[in-house]
């Protein structure tokens, strides 16, 4: 975090790591039926491959539901993982016993973004402070006194706070609180999970300042999930970009706002407000919300969203067409076109007295291209073609052949090989096949 640490940005993780993680996987059970079966998996970390070097604050981002909390928490063993591994300086954490585990939770600790629910309402702050010592080290009562009234001060509160109860304070306190809970076991490792995500922004950089303070006075590393970029920004020295339960690009933090590689984390950053104005004009919007990780789409996780989702070889076309050409194969791929809707919506815009099984099959082969952004006619006369085609074949109802017939001659690399994360010539890791 602090100036003199920003040599740490250039770490590529071939030198030993604090934390290594190797292919994790957690899946959550689906249930459903009347007996209340498994019936599929949520795979919200889904592989990942991540080290996190001594020193450092690495941050991991992405939309809401894409992992990253199920992370934090398996990488700790709060919850199991599903598979794969996990070390500690060192040391297999997915292997160790519960014993040793126990005297692991001292090295690694999680501040959560909801500080009020992860304090005991019945507990007071000196106590609550104070637990963690008592479940997981040898100090005696009164060494655990003196580090609570120490830490309680460290944080930027005062030893008058120590007997109230957790409710009495702010969110802002609150969250001292959490950190000096968090701490009070000298840890090496901190996991902050939306650490400021409910607080007012004033509060939030007091926080996170606090945090960097602490880092530096405690020699600690930190894996701060954020889903807001300008904290992200603000406080780590690299930054792993998550999709859909996968780490799509991993750079230090001012290559990877200056110049973000994978489409994923351009869109994302695009997202962000800026001050000056152009940035809205170059803005990326993504169609739709994450799919579904029960459901994940095969090859590359993104390319059912992503802009630049690479063309088939034997056709020229516009991207924005391409993109649109691919919309409308998922659209038919999950029997989700929805022709009745359209031919309803354009009997009653013509004005006549037609019902929607009068509308002729022009009509409705414009409106889907119309609905979807396709051109009136694709540059490329072969690709014009095999597209006509296949809307000729879902306006008759036959949109499983048209699915067909579009997914053979339209593939892409993108939806047919998952791209294996790569280190690129600048030293940052991304997941892409454009950079194959
Ligand atoms: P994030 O922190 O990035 O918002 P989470 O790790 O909380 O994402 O969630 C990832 C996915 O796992 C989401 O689809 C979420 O609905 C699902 N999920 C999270 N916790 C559970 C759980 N305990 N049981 C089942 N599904 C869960
Ligand atoms: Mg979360």
């Amino acid at each position: 975090m602090a100036e003199a640490d920003r040599g740490t940005a250039d770490w590529t993780g071939e030198e030993d790591a604090l934390v290594e993680i190797r292919d994790l996987k957690k899946y959550y059970p689906v249930k459903g039926g009347i007996l209340n079966r498994k019936v599929g998996d949520v795979k919200a970390v889904d592989g990942v491959d991540l080290r996190i070097r001594e020193g450092e604050t690495l941050g991991l981002v992405g939309e809401s539901g894409c992992g990253k909390s199920t992370l934090g928490r398996s990488l700790l063993r709060l919850i199991e993982p599903t598979g794969g591994t996990v070390t500690f300086d060192g040391e297999d954490v997915t292997a160790a016993s519960k014993s040793r585990m126990r005297e692991l939770r001292r090295e690694m600790q999680i501040v959560f973004q909801d500080a009020a629910s992860s304090l005991n309402p019945r507990m007071r702050v000196g106590d609550i402070v104070a637990e963690p010592m008592e479940w997981l080290t040898d100090l005696d009562e009164a060494e655990r006194r003196e580090r609570t009234r120490t830490l309680i001060e460290e944080v930027g509160l005062s030893e008058e706070h120590l007997g109230r109860a957790p409710h009495t304070f702010s969110g802002g306190q609150q969250q001292r609180i959490s950190i000096a809970r968090a701490l009070s076991v000298d840890p090496r490792f901190i996991v902050c999970d939306e650490p400021t995500s409910a607080l007012d922004v004033s509060v939030q950089a007091k926080i996170l300042n606090l945090l960097d303070d602490l880092q530096d006075e405690y020699d600690l590393t930190y894996l701060v999930i954020n889903h807001d970029m300008s904290v992200v920004r603000h406080v780590c020295d690299r930054v792993a970009v998550m999709y859909l339960g996968k780490i799509v690009e991993v750079a230090p933090t001012e290559r990877l706002f200056a110049d973000p590689k994978h489409p994923y984390t351009k869109a994302l950053l695009s997202a962000v407000p800026r001050a000056s104005r152009e940035a809205v004009d170059d803005r990326i919007v993504l169609g739709g919300s994450p799919p579904s990780p029960e459901n994940p789409p095969s090859g590359c996780r993104f390319h059912t969203r992503c802009p630049a989702v690479i063309q088939p070889e034997d056709y020229e076309f516009d991207q924005a067409a391409w993109r649109a050409v691919m919309d409308l194969r998922q659209r038919l791929d999950e029997d989700e076109l929805g022709l009745e809707a359209i031919r309803e919506r354009v009997a009653a815009e013509s004005g006549s007295t037609d019902g929607p099984d009068d509308v002729p099959d022009s009509a409705v082969r414009s409106a889907i291209r119309t609905e979807l952004g396709l051109p009136e006619r694709l540059g490329d006369p072969a690709a014009e073609r095999t597209l006509r085609e296949g809307l000729a074949l879902a306006v008759e109802g036959e949109g499983e052949r048209a699915s067909e017939l579009l997914g053979s001659a339209f593939a892409t690399v993108c939806e047919e090989v998952e791209p294996p994360i790569e280190t690129l010539a600048d030293g940052r890791q991304c997941a892409c096949h454009l950079y194959d």
